[in-house]
C-alpha cells in the first residue's frame, strides 16, 4: 500500500464511493489522509448512566428491548434500553431500522450520542454504537467528524482511515529535526495521525498547532528571508531639499492634509537612507494618495534619479500621466516624463525609450511591462507601485538584475491590509496610513434603488447633468446574453440613450482596444461624454472630479471591497455626490449591500467584508493552494510565537534550504504571491 494507490484499491470501496470520494478531490490513499476532520467531538469520558448530563455522553452498557415503529412513509423510528450496573436509559434512533436486527443483546456495548430530553424523557438520540474492544472507532473516543456528503458520511471515513492510518508514516518531515526537538513541536506524520485518531486533548492541540505552524512558517520564513535580502542591498540615498518640498506644496491648487504631510516626511526619511525602503500607503479611495507618491518622485528627479511608477492598467498609466504631468509643469520637470506603455507603436516605443535613456531624473509611467522594456535603469532610485497590493519576489529580481540594485519601493493602495497579517506575514512591509480626506470633500450619499424609486433616481441624475456634472454607470456584464439578466453594457447604454437623448452617451470595457478605451477616456473627461455606460475597467483609480453619479447595476456581483473602489470614483470634488446601486426587483436588500449604504470608511467596511465572507474570498490569491491559514490562525500569540522561534532558530543555527528541497518548495510558493486581492 502506498500514498499514492488509488482510493479504489480499500476493500469496500466501489465505484459509487470512488466517485464521492472524487467530487471531494480524493483521488488517492493519500488524497484521503490528508482529508481532515472538520471539527472534533470528544466522547472519550465514560460514565455510569446515573450520572449522565444532557449533552454528548459515553457509557458502556447492554442494549435491550428493541422495538422499531413505522410512523410514516419516510420516517422510523428504532427505540431500545441500555442499562449498566448503576441505572438504564432509553436509545432512539430516526430512520436506522437496521439497528433492530445488528445488535446482540448478550454483549456489551460503547454507546455514545447526545443525551437529551424528547418526549419529556431524557433518552440518547442517534447514538454511535460498537462492541467494546480496546480501539473503539465510532464511540468512546474524540470522535473527528468530517466534511460529508450525500454518500460520505463520517462513520464510514472514520472507517476508511483506520486502514490509511498506517500510511501516515510515509508523510515527509519538511522542518529540520533540530527545530521540531528544540521546539517540541509534533512531527508532521504525527500531526496528520492524530488528527484522525486523537487519543487526548492535548495531543489534539498539538496536531492542530503543528498544522497551522505549517501554513504559516513558509510565508514568514519567506518575509524574514526577503527582509534580509532587502537589507543586503543598497538603494540610491535620495537627498532631501526642504526647498524643493515647499516650492512643490506652494504650487499646488491646495492644502495637504495632515496625513499627507506626515507620509509624506516618513517617506522622506526612508528615502535618504541606503537601505532600500519599502512601504505601502493605505488610503481610501480619494485620499489623495497620488500627489504624496508624485512628491516622493520629484526628490529623486531633481537629484537626476530616475523613478518608474507602474499603474495596473494602460488606462490607469495614461490617466496618471495626465495628472502627474499638470503637477510637474510649475516646477518646470514636465519634460522628464515618459509615458511607456504596450500599446504604443514599435517606432513610438523606442522613442518613449530613448527619451527615458536620455534624461537624467527621468519619471518614467506604464504598466507591469515597464522593468522589462529596455530602460536602462541604473539610475532608478524609487519604484511606485500603485494599487497593486504587494510586489513579489520575482519582480524584485527582474528589477535587481536590470538595474543592478534595488530601488526604494513605495506601493499604493486603497484596499487595507488587516494588521495581524501586516504584522506577520507582511513585516518587512513599513505602513503609512492616510485617514482624513481632504478637507472639502463630502460623504458620497449612497441608495439601494428598486424598480418602484426608479424615477426618482432618473430625476436626480437628470438634475445632476443639466448642472453640468457627469455619471458613471457600472454594469458587471459587456454583452447581452442569456445569463447577462439586461444588466451588461449594450443593454443599459441602448436604455440611457433613449431616456436621456439630450446628453451624449460613451461605453467603456475590457474588450475594446487600448486606443479606444483611451478615446472614450479622454472624451469624458473633457465633457464630451456625459454618460459612461462601463464596465470595472473604471474601477481602479481613474479621476474625473466633474463626475458626480455612480450608478451600480447588478450590485450583488460585487464584493464589497470593489463596490468601494466603483463608489470612489465620484466624491473628488467639492460637490455632493451620490452613489445608485440599482436592484432588479422590489425585494428587500442584501444586508451587505444595505452596510455598504450605510458605511462610508474603506477601513470600517474592509474589516465588514472580513467578518461577512472571511478572509478566504477576500485573500483569494493568498488562500489558493498550500496557503489555507486563517487570519484568526494570526491571532494566535502562541502560534505566532511559535513560529517566529523558529525562523530565528533556522537563522541562528545557518540551516540551509538547499537540504531542505520541500521546505524551499514551499517557501518559493510563498514567496510568489504578489497580490493580496
Ligand atoms: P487616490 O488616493 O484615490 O489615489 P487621488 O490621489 O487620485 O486619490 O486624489 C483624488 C483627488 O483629490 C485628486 O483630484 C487630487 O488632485 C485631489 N487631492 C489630493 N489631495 C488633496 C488635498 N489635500 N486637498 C484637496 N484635494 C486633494
Ligand atoms: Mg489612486
Amino acid at each position: 500500500m502506498k500514498l499514492s494507490d488509488p482510493i479504489s484499491s480499500l476493500t469496500g470501496v466501489g465505484a459509487k464511493l470512488s466517485e464521492a470520494f472524487a467530487l471531494k478531490g480524493i483521488i488517492t490513499l493519500g488524497d484521503l489522509l490528508f482529508y481532515l476532520p472538520r471539527r472534533h467531538d470528544d466522547y472519550s469520558h465514560i460514565l455510569p448512566i446515573a450520572k449522565l448530563r444532557p449533552g454528548p455522553v459515553s457509557l458502556r452498557g447492554r442494549i435491550n428491548n428493541l422495538k422499531t415503529r413505522r410512523i410514516r412513509r419516510n420516517l422510523s423510528i428504532t427505540e431500545a434500553i441500555a442499562s449498566d450496573d448503576s441505572d438504564s436509559v432509553k436509545l432512539v434512533w430516526f430512520n436506522q431500522p437496521y439497528r433492530q436486527s445488528g445488535i446482540k443483546t448478550d454483549q456489551t456495548y460503547y454507546i455514545s450520542g447526545q443525551y437529551k430530553l424528547s418526549n419529556r424523557h431524557y433518552s440518547i438520540i442517534n447514538p454511535n454504537i460498537e462492541l467494546v474492544s480496546d480501539l473503539p472507532l465510532q464511540s468512546a473516543r474524540i470522535l473527528p467528524v468530517y466534511p460529508e456528503s450525500k454518500t460520505l458520511k463520517s462513520a464510514q471515513i472514520r472507517r476508511l482511515m483506520t486502514n490509511v492510518l498506517p500510511l501516515s508514516s510515509e508523510i515527509k518531515e519538511f522542518m529540520p529535526d533540530y527545530v521540531n526537538n528544540e521546539l517540541k513541536l509534533m512531527t508532521y506524520a504525527q500531526a496528520i495521525a492524530t488528527m484522525h485518531y486523537p487519543s487526548n486533548l492535548e495531543d489534539l492541540a498539538k496536531a492542530k498547532l503543528r498544522l497551522n505552524f505549517n501554513e504559516l512558517f513558509p510565508l514568514m520564513l519567506a518575509n524574514e528571508l526577503s527582509t534580509r535580502d532587502m537589507n543586503r542591498n543598497t538603494a540610491i540615498s535620495v537627498k532631501f531639499k526642504l526647498d524643493l518640498a515647499k516650492t512643490f506644496v506652494n504650487k499646488l491648487p491646495f492644502n495637504l492634509t495632515d496625513d499627507q504631510r506626515r507620509v509624506i516626511w516618513q517617506i522622506y526619511q526612508d528615502m535618504q537612507s541606503t537601505k532600500p525602503m519599502n512601504r505601502l500607503v493605505e488610503g481610501d479611495v480619494g485620499s489623495g494618495k497620488t500627489v504624496v507618491a508624485v512628491m516622493a518622485a520629484v526628490m529623486a528627479m531633481d537629484e537626476g534619479y530616475s523613478v518608474a511608477f507602474m499603474a495596473p492598467t494602460e488606462l490607469l498609466a495614461k490617466q496618471h500621466a495626465d495628472t502627474i504631468n499638470k503637477l510637474l509643469t510649475p516646477l518646470g520637470l514636465a519634460d522628464k516624463l515618459v509615458l511607456l506603455t504596450g500599446s504604443l507603436k514599435k517606432s513610438a516605443k523606442t522613442l518613449a525609450i530613448d527619451k527615458a535613456n536620455a534624461t537624467a531624473g527621468s519619471l518614467v509611467i506604464g504598466t507591469h511591462s515597464l522593468l522589462t522594456s529596455g530602460v536602462d535603469w541604473k539610475n532608478l532610485a524609487l519604484l511606485i507601485i500603485d494599487e497593486q497590493h504587494r510586489f513579489g519576489v520575482d519582480q524584485r529580481m527582474e528589477i535587481q538584475k536590470q538595474a543592478k540594485h534595488l530601488p526604494h519601493f513605495l506601493s499604493v493602495t486603497a484596499t487595507p491590509i488587516p494588521r495581524s497579517l501586516a504584522l506577520t506575514v507582511l513585516s518587512d512591509l513599513k505602513l503609512s496610513q492616510l485617514k482624513t480626506k481632504p478637507a472639502d470633500r463630502l460623504d458620497i450619499l449612497t441608495d439601494i434603488i428598486a424598480p418602484s424609486g426608479f424615477n426618482r433616481y432618473l430625476d436626480k441624475l437628470k438634475t445632476e447633468l443639466s448642472a453640468g456634472h457627469q455619471a458613471y454607470v457600472v454594469c458587471p456584464y459587456i454583452k447581452a446574453t442569456d445569463t447577462s439578466d439586461g444588466v451588461d453594457v449594450e443593454t443599459i447604454a441602448t436604455t440611457y440613450a433613449k431616456k436621456l437623448p439630450k446628453y451624449p452617451i460613451g461605453v467603456l470595457h475590457g474588450q475594446m482596444s487600448a486606443e479606444a478605451q483611451t478615446e472614450v477616456m479622454k472624451k469624458f473627461l473633457n465633457g464630451e461624454i456625459k454618460v459612461l455606460v462601463a464596465t470595472t475597467v473604471i474601477e481602479v483609480g481613474v479621476d474625473v472630479p466633474n463626475a458626480t453619479i455612480m450608478t451600480i447595476y447588478g450590485p450583488e456581483h460585487f464584493g464589497l471591497a470593489q463596490l468601494h473602489q466603483l463608489r470612489g470614483r465620484v466624491g473628488r470634488s467639492q460637490y455632493q455626490s451620490h452613489c445608485f446601486l440599482i436592484q432588479a426587483d422590489n425585494s428587500e436588500p442584501l444586508p451587505r449591500l444595505r452596510e455598504f449604504a450605510r458605511l462610508s470608511d474603506g477601513f470600517a467596511l474592509s474589516e465588514l467584508d472580513l467578518r461577512l465572507r472571511g478572509p478566504g474570498a477576500i485573500y483569494g490569491k493568498l488562500q489558493h493552494g498550500k496557503f489555507g491559514f486563517s487570519l484568526t490562525t494570526l491571532d494566535d500569540a502562541e502560534l505566532v510565537g511559535l513560529v517566529k522561534q523558529a525562523v530565528d532558530l533556522f537563522f541562528k543555527t545557518r540551516i540551509n534550504l538547499v537540504n531542505y528541497k520541500y521546505l524551499a518548495q514551499l517557501v518559493q510558493s510563498a514567496q510568489h504571491i504578489t497580490y493580496l486581492n
